[in-house]
């Protein structure tokens, strides 16, 4: 592997405004880490841009220097793709601004016809979030407030409010990109139709996206939040959820858990996390059979501003915990899946192991399966089983278990998959992954990176 000359550091050091990181300095371990502690890898050179005049000289030197090149944004992925072994680590995690943008649209002035949020590259879902919340807005991101936005839209971006207002590629309107060419270019429906499709799903195979703009809407608060049932109550808290969901209306997104209480007791639940984005009325009538269902361990459905809703399975996630996930789309959610699903949490190893179902359903449904790289739009339900634990001691047994669980369900799945959540040894299924758009992808990935710069990701091979 190539190694950056003092030099060609030195020479960074002076093109950059944000600072450069390397090996030995007091900083370095801890900017090298990323949310998955199972992550253990060692650039040769951090490059911590502050704006997208930093990306481009990074992206240079990269390229000059022959070094492997990854992109952090949110550092989430649970693959590790953000960080390179060796290689030059695009760190876009000092990027944070965060604004609200209005236009009248050519109709007479002081009357909004749109609102958009735009955001830099290193925004977390949390920090968007508190913005939008500011001026009574939303834009549909992910369930978690620790994931960025960047990694989160490129792949897709599903969460809370996809039944009303669809995924974040949906939504989203514009995304500057430095190309590996070192070229700055506005992706958006008008100009660079092709590369403004291949990121709505593509992933970050195309360049480094340093900001995003997305469509918000009015939305401040949603009946949301958490109904905790006896892990034995999980094959008829299934069939609940499979009726609930046959008539959910858009306003409603539904999650079935299999997990361990929060409050570190190690009580296994069968639970259903809730979001209504509709009136009170509406809310109420919608979510009164999830509510009458029991009696449950624990009811917290209420109506809560909408980062709150977006906060509850933060603590299911803490930075740095060792993760290894599993997941795929069910074609079918029979008794015998709840009846797995629950048999497995008896044998997980650790308290912060689990497995949940994602409700797809409404807008995100409607958009032609081809309109944009983003191939998943068929209702459906999809599995994220998660593996987290703590200590490196419990690696094998955790990693097996995680297994395991996936081929005992694998029989009731589809081979779809969302790219967002493949692992580290999941490259067979990349395919699977793009679906039907994979060959429009490699097309365009042959003509904005046909050197394959950007390849730590769910790689599209030109
Ligand atoms: P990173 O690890 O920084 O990056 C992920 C990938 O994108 C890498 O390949 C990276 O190179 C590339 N990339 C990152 N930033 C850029 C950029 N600016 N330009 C170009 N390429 C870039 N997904 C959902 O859809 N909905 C959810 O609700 C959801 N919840 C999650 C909760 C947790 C706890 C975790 C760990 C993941 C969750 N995910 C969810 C999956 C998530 O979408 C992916 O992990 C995503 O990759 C995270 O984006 P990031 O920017 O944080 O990741």
């Amino acid at each position: 592997m190539a190694v950056p000359t003092a030099e060609r550091i030195g020479a960074l050091r002076e093109r950059m405004s944000g600072p450069v990181v390397a090996p030995g300095d007091q900083e370095y371990d801890e900017i090298r880490k990323v949310h998955n502690g199972l992550v253990d890898k060692y650039p040769s050179l951090i490059a911590r841009c502050t704006n997208t005049a930093d990306v481009v000289a990074a992206v240079k030197l990269g390229r000059e220097a022959g070094l492997e090149i990854s992109v952090r944004g949110g550092g989430h992925n649970v693959a590790g793709k953000a960080v390179t072994d060796g290689g030059l680590m695009i760190d876009l995690s000092l990027m944070k601004a965060v604004g609200i943008m209005q236009g009248t649209g050519g109709s007479p002035v002081g009357h909004v016809e749109w609102t958009n949020v735009r955001a830099e590259g290193g925004v977390t879902w949390g920090e968007l979030n508190d913005v939008t919340h500011a001026d009574g807005l939303a834009t549909p991101g992910g369930v978690v407030s620790t994931t960025g936005i960047a990694g989160l839209t490129l792949g897709g971006g599903f969460g809370w409010i996809q039944g009303k207002y669809g995924m974040a590629v949906d939504n989203l309107v514009e995304a500057k990109m430095v190309l590996a060419s070192g070229e700055i270019v506005v992706a958006r429906e008008a100009s660079e139709p092709d590369l403004f499709w291949a990121i709505r799903g593509g992933g970050g195979n195309f360049g480094v996206a340093t900001s995003f703009e997305y469509r918000a809407y009015p939305l401040t608060t949603v009946l949301g939040g958490i109904v905790a049932h006896p892990l034995e109550s999980a094959v008829d808290l299934m069939r609940l959820y499979r009726e609930v969901t046959a008539s959910a209306s858009d306003d409603m997104t539904v999650f079935f858990g299999i997990v361990h209480a929060p409050d570190g007791s190690g009580t296994k639940l069968s639970a259903l996390v809730v979001c209504h984005v509709g009136d009170e009325d509406d809310a109420a009538r919608e979510v009164k059979p999830i509510k009458e269902f029991g009696p449950p361990i624990m009811d917290a459905i209420e109506r809560i501003p909408y980062p709150v809703q977006n906060t509850l399975l933060d603590a299911g996630y803490p930075r740095g915990a060792l993760n290894y996930w599993k997941s795929g789309f069910f074609s079918e959610l029979s008794d015998e899946v709840a009846e797995k699903m629950a048999a497995a949490l008896e044998r997980a190893p650790h308290p912060l192991c689990g497995m949940a179902i994602e409700q797809f359903h409404g807008k995100v449904t409607r958009v032609p399966v081809t309109a944009t790289a983003f191939p998943h739009r068929e209702p459906g339900f999809n599995l994220i089983l998660t593996g987290v634990w703590e200590d490196h001691a419990q690696t094998e047994e955790c990693i097996a278990w995680t297994r395991e669980t996936f081929e005992s369900l694998r029989p009731h799945m589809s081979d779809r998959v969302y790219v967002n959540y493949l692992d580290k040894d999941d490259g067979t299924r990349v395919t699977s992954a793009y679906g039907p758009n994979y060959d429009r992808l490699v097309e365009v990935k042959r003509r904005y990176d046909p050197d394959n710069v950007f390849r730590l990701n769910a790689n599209i091979v030109p």
